[in-house]
């Protein structure tokens, strides 16, 4: 059984009052998990729940997925880290971003794992297990190609020269893809014949290396554990494929006014959107302050097939018109029938045909961000939330 409920993270928007409606759907979320496990080629299926679970909600999405049978996540912060803990109580919680000097002591104390991607870091753990007498695990991050956060392959190679080693334990080696989405990509194969490098090494570490589209890709570089994020929101891990996972989020927004415009009228601010004609506009209770980006304006003439924003009217697509505002966006629906929409509807900005990747696409960004920037200020309906 399947029941949506209406929270309020953000202090308690009612439905009937929000500009903007998420819907978020709790047992897609679980079964692109279960999806994703199963392509995994036996290798255990973590979660990547960073960023407020990619903007659908730790305190919700956690459960769901502990449910689903996950028991291991990974966050970027120690703050969010923490917040997964009290969401999952027996999972085990892996922090990306690394122990911040002095830090040790709290994720001993919330029972979280840093990932350590640097001699230093290494060092200051493994102090600190020294002086508590305990061997508290961590991953290590090796570095394969990002040039961002880990150590670098022949640091890693010298890994098991290093006493500190002893004083915890290692309970992961884990690297990160530079570009696992273009499976043609080269680098791709680099990346598996290093980080195999570095794990052959340390026999009997557990090793993990896929992201989402990582899981996917012909090498099969599953390990011991994958890593997945994005897909498990429902966006697409194979770009030039069909989608193999189900929506988790959808959104709608509140018509405000309608209105006619007539020809030389142009909409919005700075005047960027001309009319050529009598147009109908409809304007929507949302706008880049709840995370809908800017980029996403249409600026030029009515009728123009420009990269910009659209929302569907019962099914139809509808183009932005002018510039986002930081409330409100401006949206032609001439092609709508005056009878067909009226003041107070809602139309759909993601769901449909409007996936989060398409959405990210055209407002010249990746569905990624879309996600993470999912506003505070919509009402929220969760389904396929347990009882
Ligand atoms: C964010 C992140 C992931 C998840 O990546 P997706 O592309 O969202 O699946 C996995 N590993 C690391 C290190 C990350 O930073």
């Amino acid at each position: 059984m399947t029941r949506t409920e209406q929270t309020n993270p953000a202090g308690g928007i009612p439905q009937g009052m929000a500009g903007g409606l998420l819907h978020i759907d709790l047992s897609a979320l679980a079964s692109n998990w279960r999806r994703l496990r199963d392509n995994a080629g036996g290798a255990e299926a973590a979660a990547v729940v960073k960023a407020d679970a990619y903007g659908t909600g730790i305190d919700q999405a956690v459960p769901a997925l502990a449910r689903a049978g996950c028991r291991t996540f990974f966050v970027a912060h120690l703050s969010e880290a923490i917040r997964v803990r009290s969401a999952a109580p027996d999972a085990t919680i892996y922090v990306l971003n690394g122990l911040f000097p002095g830090t040790s002591s709290a994720y001993v104390e919330h029972d979280v794992r840093p990932v350590l991607g640097s001699f230093e870091e290494i060092d200051e753990w493994a102090a600190f297990c020294r002086s508590q007498g305990r061997k508290h695990a961590a991953a290590i991050h090796v570095d394969t190609g990002m040039n961002r956060l880990g150590l670098t392959v022949a640091q890693g190679m010298t890994l098991k020269e290093r006493g500190e080693l002893k004083d915890f334990d290692t309970a992961l080696l884990m690297s990160h893809f530079v570009s696992a989405e273009e499976s043609g990509n080269p680098l791709n194969l680099r990346q598996v014949e290093a980080f195999g490098a570095v794990r052959e090494t340390l026999p009997g570490v557990r090793a993990s290396l896929a992201n989402s589209s990582g899981i996917f890709l012909k090498e099969k570089p599953h390990f011991d554990l994958v890593r997945p994020g994005y897909a498990l929101y429902g966006g697409n891990p194979l770009p030039d494929q069909d989608n193999p996972m189900s929506p988790v989020v959808g959104l709608e927004a509140r018509i405000v006014q309608l209105r006619w415009v007539e020809e030389d009228d142009t909409v919005g601010y700075n005047a960027r959107w001309l009319s050529l004609g009598r147009r109908r506009i409809a304007t929507l209770s949302v706008g880049y302050a709840d995370g809908y980006p800017r980029s996403a304006s249409a600026r030029g003439k009515s009728g123009e097939a420009l990269l910009a924003g659209q929302v569907l009217v019962a099914g139809r697509p509808c183009p932005f018109a002018g510039n986002v505002s930081m409330d409100l966006i401006t949206v032609d629906v001439t092609d709508i029938p005056e009878n067909g929409i009226r003041r107070g509807d809602t139309v759909t900005m993601i769901g449909g045909s409007l996936t989060i990747d398409e959405v990210g696409r055209r407002a010249g960004t990746i569905g990624y961000e879309i996600l993470t920037n999912l506003g505070r200020r919509y009402a929220r309906a969760y389904a396929g939330k347990q009882a």
